[in-house]
């Protein structure tokens, strides 16, 4: 295996890797206009983004779509992954890390919370056997790192976490990286976030559907938090099928529009 990996060069910017919920769209088996239209704008993997940052790629979260979100943007090389929550959609592509490892020449790095390292370990619990019992190639080699709330550093960049409500029994970790943040899998922003997103450029954040949902944003939800938000340019994501891409820009305030896979944004 070639142990440098054929890859573009994204440092300064933000790559959608996938902007859909957590079944995709199209849906399996969906007979809908959004499904059966194939707009490749309606056309929404699993939400990830990944960021070129001056010490290298950062991932946010591992889909389960993320072998083909990678050849797609026909990036080659991840450098550490930082996880939003411990959500199957968000986490099960986690085994694709395993040829990195080998581009790197060392374990992968993963930044979480508690609750989702506990997850990775019973998720992935042959990443963490005896390496004896398998060759070298077979599991993933992570690098636990533990985060909070507490800003840290990694790729030579400082992440801001913003704690993010995702139902009313479950929490995530949205991301500031400069005035750019990433909040997907929120229902609400409890008081204490709100000062953490001052200031924003971009805001990408969670709206689902019109219809209220117990654990995501609906898209009136969030044009009200983009609304107090201020920023200079908001994108949605985890997006279902029932938002056409083009019908729903259309009824968005100016300044706010739907995020689509494959969207690149300067990391300002
Ligand atoms: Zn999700
Ligand atoms: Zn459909
Ligand atoms: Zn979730």
């Amino acid at each position: 295996m070639n142990k440098s990996p054929t890859t573009t060069d994204i440092l300064g910017q933000l790559v959608v890797l996938g902007s859909g919920t957590s079944v995709g769209v199209p849906v399996v088996g969906c007979g809908c206009a959004v499904c059966q239209g194939g707009d490749p704008r309606n056309q929404r993997t699993r939400c990830s983004v990944l960021l070129g940052l001056p010490g290298g790629n950062l991932l946010i979260d591992t889909s389960p779509d993320l072998r083909t979100q990678l050849l797609r943007e026909r990036i080659g090389i991840v450098h550490s992954v930082l996880y939003t929550h411990g959500h199957a959609d968000h986490v099960f592509g986690l085994d694709d890390l395993r040829l990195q490892q080998f581009y790197l020449g060392h374990a992968v790095p993963l930044y979480c919370e508690k609750v989702v390292e506990d997850r990775i370990r019973r998720s992935f619990d042959y990443a963490f056997a005896d390496p004896k019992t398998a060759h070298a190639g077979a599991i993933p080699q992570l690098e636990m790192h533990r985060i909070s709330t507490a800003p840290f550093g990694v790729l030579g960049c400082e992440i801001v976490p913003v704690r993010l409500e995702h139902g009313p029994r479950f929490e995530t970790l949205g991301f500031r990286v400069g005035n750019v943040a990433y909040c997907t899998d929120a229902s609400a922003i409890p008081d204490q976030s709100w000062s953490r997103l001052e200031g924003l450029e971009v805001l990408i954040l969670d709206a689902l559907r019109h219809r209220p949902h117990p654990t995501h944003f609906s898209i009136d939800e969030a044009v009200a938090v983009a609304e107090r938000v201020g920023a200079r340019r908001t994108l949605f994501t985890h997006i279902n099928h029932e938002l056409d891409h083009h019908e729903t820009n259309a009824s968005l305030p100016a300044g706010v529009e739907l995020a689509y896979d494959g969207l690149r944004i300067d990391l300002v």
